[in-house]
């Protein structure tokens, strides 16, 4: 059983997705490690911590030749990917909605794409699940690029010189990374509040001592979808939330939105003209950007001002703590393959619930029900 870890090909993606802690325990599973060399280096793990951890160490195609599993963070380009053994699994955050092309590459390499974030939200998933890990780090990532662009500091401060007032800190979708996004700008003393179409996350708010926003009373808020993840909302809904989040949006300095449907654009939070009623020197972080955004005007991958309001949009937030991301990324990997390996088979079999949820292609063919529709 060979396992080959890829070193990421786009731009600007710093993660691995092996770390020499997950190498040692897929070997001592029974399995061979071959890493490309430099897969680490963005996220600081040397060649020579693989090497020592056991891993061989060479060139892409070195790497793929005769692999069963290819390990990698962001889809690679089915082109890229030659070499590896006929029906090898690769599981990576495959981003199966946004290009179909690609998945169809996969299936015509013959291989079997596994899409990480279509991992179930099932209990004994949770160890196994890329997009909780990425989301954690995103959402305290957010708050310190916001801290970084204010201009402003985030705690109330009595000094002799007068007194410099909290900053107050907005958080729009209170998954993953909207709580860790509370509890991150608590910590640094700002004043928060927060929203989200699931009323379940109002007592979370509150629990981490922030105040919530909600609509009330209007028919289409229950919100809840599928897997615990939000719903589209009803027309009457997102009018009475806009009109509430824009008297509130006026008075923040500060607005995180982190706002996702699966397999649909982001939903829009924020119109030109609230971004225009907010006071210059406010910042607003769209941690929704690569996915159409939830704020008009955000542009992925820049920091663009509107009136004297920064719209922060940066890709891949969780990437730039490439280590961390990296670690915990590593782990899911290795926690869901290690779930499913079958000591006599030396290697791991997937069951009906899991494999059925993940695996996008498999004999030639796109076979995911999400994915046909
Ligand atoms: P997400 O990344 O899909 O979305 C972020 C948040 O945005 C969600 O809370 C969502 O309700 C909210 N949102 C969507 N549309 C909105 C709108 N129009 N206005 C305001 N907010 C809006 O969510 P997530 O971080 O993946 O978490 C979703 C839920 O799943 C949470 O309850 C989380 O605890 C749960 N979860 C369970 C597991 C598991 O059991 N294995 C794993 C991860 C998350």
């Amino acid at each position: 059983m060979k396992i080959a870890v890829l070193k990421e090909q786009a731009t600007g993606e710093n993660r691995v997705a092996a770390t020499p802690e997950t190498v040692k325990k897929f070997i001592a599973l029974g399995a061979t490690l071959a890493v490309e060399a430099g897969a680490g280096e963005a996220a600081s793990f040397a060649d020579a911590d693989y090497a020592a951890a056991g891993a061989t160490l060479g060139s892409r195609a070195e790497t793929l030749t005769g692999a069963d599993i290819i390990l990698a963070v962001s889809s690679p380009d089915p082109a890229s990917i030659g070499g590896a053994a006929p029906g090898a699994w690769l599981a990576a955050s495959l981003n199966p909605f946004a290009d179909p092309a690609r998945i169809q590459g996969y299936a015509d390499a013959g291989v079997e794409a596994l899409a990480m974030e279509f991992m179930p939200r099932i209990t004994r998933a949770q160890s196994m699940d890329i997009l909780s890990s990425q989301s954690n780090l995103a959402g305290y990532k957010a708050v310190l690029d916001a801290a970084a662009e204010y201009g402003r500091a985030f705690p109330m401060m009595m000094t002799a010189a007068g007194t410099v007032s909290a900053a107050r800190v907005f958080v729009m979708g209170v998954g993953v990374a909207g709580l860790q996004a509370i509890a991150t700008a608590r910590r640094l003393g700002a004043q928060v509040s927060a929203t989200d179409v699931r009323s379940a996350t109002k007592e979370q708010i509150m629990s981490l001592g922030a105040k919530p926003i909600f609509v009330e009373n209007v028919k289409g808020i229950e919100g809840e979808g599928a897997g615990g993840y939000a719903g589209e909302m009803s027309p009457e809904y997102q009018a009475a939330q806009a009109e509430l989040v824009s008297g509130h949006i006026a008075k923040q300095d500060i607005v995180i939105t982190t706002a996702l449907i699966p397999g649909r654009p982001a939903p829009r939070l924020i119109s030109a003209a609230q971004v225009a009623s907010m006071r210059p020197g406010s910042v607003i972080v769209d941690l929704a950007v690569e996915a159409g955004g939830n704020v008009e005007g955000a542009v992925a991958g820049e920091v663009v001002t509107v009136n004297g309001v920064k719209i922060v949009g940066h890709r891949n937030v969780a990437g730039r703590l490439a280590a961390d991301a990296s670690a915990l990324f590593s782990r899911n990997l290795f926690n869901f393959l290690s779930a499913f390996w079958d000591k006599e088979a030396g290697k791991p079999v997937l069951d009906e619930e899991i494999g059925d949820a993940i695996r996008l292609t498999k004999d030639g063919k796109i076979v995911n029900a999400r994915l046909l529709g």
